[in-house]
């Protein structure tokens, strides 16, 4: 089946919506395209339907606003069309996949509001049950209001490790600790949270919430070992120097049933690739993202990327450019001219600029460091999808590969159902390591469709309406 649409977006999170919203107001109606059960995508992630959310849980917060961006989408006329993966882009197209069921999706703009996933760290026990991404454990809470466990750990470095920890304690859960790489003094914050008082204040919030409660925030600190036979039953931490490596002699073990890891985000930019638009290194995420005009718009003309699928930059930003996009692909179709576009995206390109300023102190004091990758032993696994450790991956890499694409021809890495998402990170640094490339210079793995797992009966109705 072929369906057509003037605008497409892929994601309702903040982003999505926003763009949607944007762009419903003046008079393009978009078709809304996300693979989960309901919209918000991750910070507003919406409990199953029949599910309610306790008062008492800081998760509450965040689904409230969340409804109300639902809300504000619902009167402004927007639809989602939920549990749609779109699995494959190119130019002027996309191919979705609902169940067994297979279509083309033709546009003439469109917009990727693709959300990130997380950094995941390889360290020795990494693999074992029972250790997690703090968005996972997150996710669990928020969708089926599951706590992962009774004793945790959280380890990494960013604020989200501090959310989650308020909102596991919330939802009963024996927080032991949140280690965070970073030691930013309060005037390496400052230029961050100046005039941001709303920032200034939820981030006051979590931590006064977590000192009131004595769950200790160790700046400084980072897990270095998980142990245990069939699950983790303990964490070795560490405390590490300016460039993260563990100081010897200052480890430590704690007892736990659970640790939750958060090292960063990196930007999902599987389809932005498949379409051809054009991608630089960002040193400050260790990862790619797309290049995109202030306006949103990619390389390819009529394609935009917007909130943290451009970048990670948090929800604010991804609800001013979802909106500046939706305006802007509203200007490519015609519907309004320059002079409109430039008075209606007025506010929220000033508050970008604003925004940004704090983003660049965040990645600043975020930035991944040497010591994070040389917590891997020769034993670690690396991909964990293929189960290949570090030493297989040094040995090629001493054998003459130079590229994630040689990697994967010769160890499969990258190959199984997380198509490189976890691994390809970790590969560049060794990569880099092994060969004294830089990071941006290393190859990276080509992108592939079928981008998300798709049942090959969708594949086969493709093909035979391609027949007909
Ligand atoms: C796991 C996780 C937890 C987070 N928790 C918090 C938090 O507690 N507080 C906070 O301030 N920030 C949090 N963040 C960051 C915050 O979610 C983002 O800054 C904000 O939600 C970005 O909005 P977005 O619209 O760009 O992307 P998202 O909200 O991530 O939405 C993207 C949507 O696109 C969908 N999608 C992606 N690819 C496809 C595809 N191929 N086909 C169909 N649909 C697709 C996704 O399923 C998702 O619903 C979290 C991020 C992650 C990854």
């Amino acid at each position: 089946m072929i369906a057509r649409a003037d605008l497409a977006i892929v994601g309702a999170g903040p982003a999505g919506l926003a763009a949607a919203i944007a762009a419903r107001q003046v008079g393009v109606a978009a078709v809304v395209l996300d693979d989960n059960e309901q919209p918000g995508g991750q910070i507003y992630r919406q409990p199953p339907r029949g599910f309610s959310i306790d008062p008492a849980t800081g998760i509450r917060d965040d689904q409230a606003r969340g409804r109300r961006l639902l809300d504000d989408a619902a009167r402004a006329g927007v639809s989602v069309r939920n549990g749609v993966a779109v699995w494959n882009a190119k130019p002027g197209a996309l191919y979705c996949c609902q169940g067994d069921e297979a279509w083309t999706l033709q546009y003439e703009t469109l917009i990727l509001a693709t959300g990130a996933y997380e950094r995941p760290l390889p360290f020795p026990g990494w693999t074992l049950p029972g250790v997690f991404t703090s968005g996972g454990v997150q996710s669990l809470l928020k969708a089926q209001r599951i706590v992962a466990g009774k004793r945790v750990l959280l380890a990494g470095t960013g604020p989200l490790n501090l959310v989650v920890a308020n909102q596991l304690a919330d939802a009963g859960a024996q927080v032991l600790a949140v280690l965070e790489l970073a030691r930013p003094s309060v005037f390496d914050l400052l230029p961050m949270l100046a005039g941001r008082w709303e920032l200034l204040a939820q981030g006051i919030g979590y931590v006064g919430r977590l000192a009131g409660r004595r769950i200790p925030i160790m700046r400084g600190w980072t897990i270095i070992e998980a142990r245990g036979k069939e699950e983790v039953q303990s964490a070795v931490i560490a405390q590490v120097d300016d460039e993260w490596r563990p100081i010897p002699g200052s480890e430590r073990v704690l007892e736990v049933d659970t640790v939750c890891l958060g090292f960063g985000l990196l930007p999902s930019t599987e389809l932005s690739q498949l379409i051809g638009s054009e991608h630089r290194y960002a040193p400050e995420l260790g990862g790619w993202i797309p290049v995109c005009d202030e306006y949103c718009e990619t390389s390819m003309p009529g394609v935009f990327v917007a909130g943290d699928g451009a970048g990670i930059a948090g929800s604010l930003v991804a609800l001013e450019e979802g909106r500046v996009a939706g305006l802007r692909a509203a200007m490519r179709l015609g519907r309004i001219d320059p002079k409109e576009f430039s008075a209606q995206a007025a506010r929220s390109l000033a508050r970008l600029r604003r925004l940004g300023r704090s983003r660049a102190v965040l990645d600043r004091i975020s930035r991944p460091r040497p010591g994070l990758f040389e917590r891997i032993t020769p034993e670690t696994v690396i991909c964990r999808c293929e189960e290949v450790t570090a030493s297989e991956v040094r040995k090629e890499i001493e054998d003459g590969a130079t590229s994630l694409v040689e990697l994967k021809a010769r160890l499969r890495v990258g190959m199984g159902l997380c198509q490189g998402r976890i691994c390809s990170s970790t590969l560049i640094e060794l990569l880099a390591q092994g060969t004294g490339q830089r990071p941006e210079d290393v190859r990276p793995f080509s992108q592939r469709p079928p981008v998300k797992p798709i049942p090959v009966s969708a594949l086969l109705a493709l093909e035979e309406a391609c027949h007909d």
